[in-house]
């Protein structure tokens, strides 16, 4: 087999990059470890930026997401009992679009399948080789046999746990990591939603989330420890945890409840690689950096690395001209480290370690008053919330 590009992993970097180059001519296979079904289901991001829909639309990709997202001109900070709420529209001209990651990626798949353009489920002990040479190579097992795809290129789009960075070699790459002493354990139940808009709580027993995937089905998460085990949650526990941490002091608010349709316990961390290339491997999305999901960034600074891979290829591709694709990684790491500190800001804002002090408590509520008061500090989180321009644009 032989493609131009050779793309690791059918997540949102995947597919999306897949269906650029697609538009622009160049060829691609996808490979994806996981079953069609699984990644269809997996339940995870649920917030896209303004330039995130508006490349989706521009591209093809978002008629579905148009009709049935759900548009947000704000969202709501609620500490000591008092919701504030955080104008979007007003401080930055722009909203944010919910609408669930793997709809997304439903709708991804069907429109590569639409292509006629490779897309492989379920393949099994992928190994990358060549990739410091011009004509690297995927090899991979695909329904008990050992087969090889010969590429120009290799796009490690296989998220944070993939094999694409194992293969950069010790030294070649700088590695900048934060572990969180604090997890997520999110769920996702067929409840009304509460609230028309986000709601994200900060509360002396914890973190606590309110947010939704439609009219019918809401999405929560409570702060937890990192090894907390999911078996010491039963359903009633938990809402009864966010009826606690998501309360007002004035009452008149109540949590719509319903069955759990989903539950699971995810770390926090914060990580990056520089460069996000070795060779002929280029990296994207959560395969070359993790943002604690606090600041609802990791879908979306996916896509912006892929639109700029994909720029940088066909140029290559067309001309030979190598400048944007040298220039890949330090166009890239601009937004992320952007990113990196929004979503570190918004995380250490509003979780409490076990083990904080009391002087970190204050200055966390100083922070909450001081970015609910002044327009100067509710305008810096809104225009990083709804998302800066994507590269290139604006
Ligand atoms: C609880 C939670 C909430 C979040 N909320 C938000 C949000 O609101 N907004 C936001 O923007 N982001 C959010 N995120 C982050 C977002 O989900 C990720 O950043 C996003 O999925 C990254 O996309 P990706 O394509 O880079 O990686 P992934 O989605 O991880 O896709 C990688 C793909 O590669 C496949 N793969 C892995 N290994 C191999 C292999 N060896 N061979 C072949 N294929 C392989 C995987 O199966 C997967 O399909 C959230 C994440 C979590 C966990």
């Amino acid at each position: 087999m032989r493609t131009q590009v050779g793309i690791v992993g059918a997540g949102p970097a995947g597919l999306v990059l897949a269906h650029l180059l697609h538009r622009q001519g160049i060829d691609s296979v996808v490979l994806e470890r996981q079953s069609r079904e699984h990644v269809e289901r997996r339940v995870r991001a649920g917030v896209l930026e303004h330039g995130t829909v508006d490349l989706l639309t521009e591209v093809g990709l978002a008629d579905r997401l148009l009709r049935e997202r759900m548009v947000h001109h704000g969202l709501e900070l609620l500490f000591e009992g008092e919701a504030y709420r955080i104008p979007l529209r007003e401080l930055s001209g722009q909203d944010i679009t919910i609408y669930g990651q793997h709809e997304l990626v439903k709708d991804l798949i069907a429109a590569r399948i639409a292509t006629g353009e490779p897309l492989l489920f379920a393949v099994d002990d992928v190994v990358l080789a060549g990739l410091d040479g011009v004509t690297p190579t995927i090899s991979f097992t695909e329904d008990g046999a050992r087969r090889e795809l010969h590429c120009d290129i290799v796009a490690g789009c296989d998220g944070f746990h993939g094999i694409s960075r194992d293969h950069v070699p010790d030294g070649a790459a700088t590695y900048y990591e934060r572990e969180y002493p604090f997890a997520w354990l999110g769920i996702l139940a067929q409840a009304r939603p509460s609230s028309e808009e986000l709601i994200y709580a900060y509360h002396d027993r914890g973190f606590a989330l309110h947010s939704m995937r439609s009219p019918e089905i809401t999405r929560l998460y409570l702060q937890v420890r990192p090894d907390e085990p999911l078996a010491e949650w039963p359903d009633e526990r938990i809402w009864s945890e966010l009826r606690s941490r998501l309360a007002r002091r004035a009452g008149g608010w109540t949590l719509s409840d319903g069955p759990i349709l989903e539950k699971g316990i995810t770390a926090m961390r914060s990580f990056v690689m520089d460069p996000m290339r070795y060779g002929r491997l280029f990296l994207a999305g959560d395969a070359a950096h993790i943002v604690p999901p606090t600041g609802a960034k990791g879908l979306n600074l996916a896509v912006a690395d892929v639109l700029v891979l994909a720029g940088a290829l066909d140029a290559w591709f067309r001309s030979g001209n190598s400048a944007l694709l040298d220039a890949y990684s330090q166009t890239c790491l601009r937004r992320v480290w952007r990113v990196q500190h929004f979503s570190w800001w918004m995380t250490s804002m509003l979780h409490r370690a076990a083990d904080a002090d009391p002087f970190t408590h204050q200055l966390q509520l100083s922070q909450l008053r001081y970015v609910t008061s002044s327009r100067a500090a509710a305008t810096s989180l809104a225009e990083n919330y709804v998302g800066l321009p994507l590269p290139g644009r604006g």
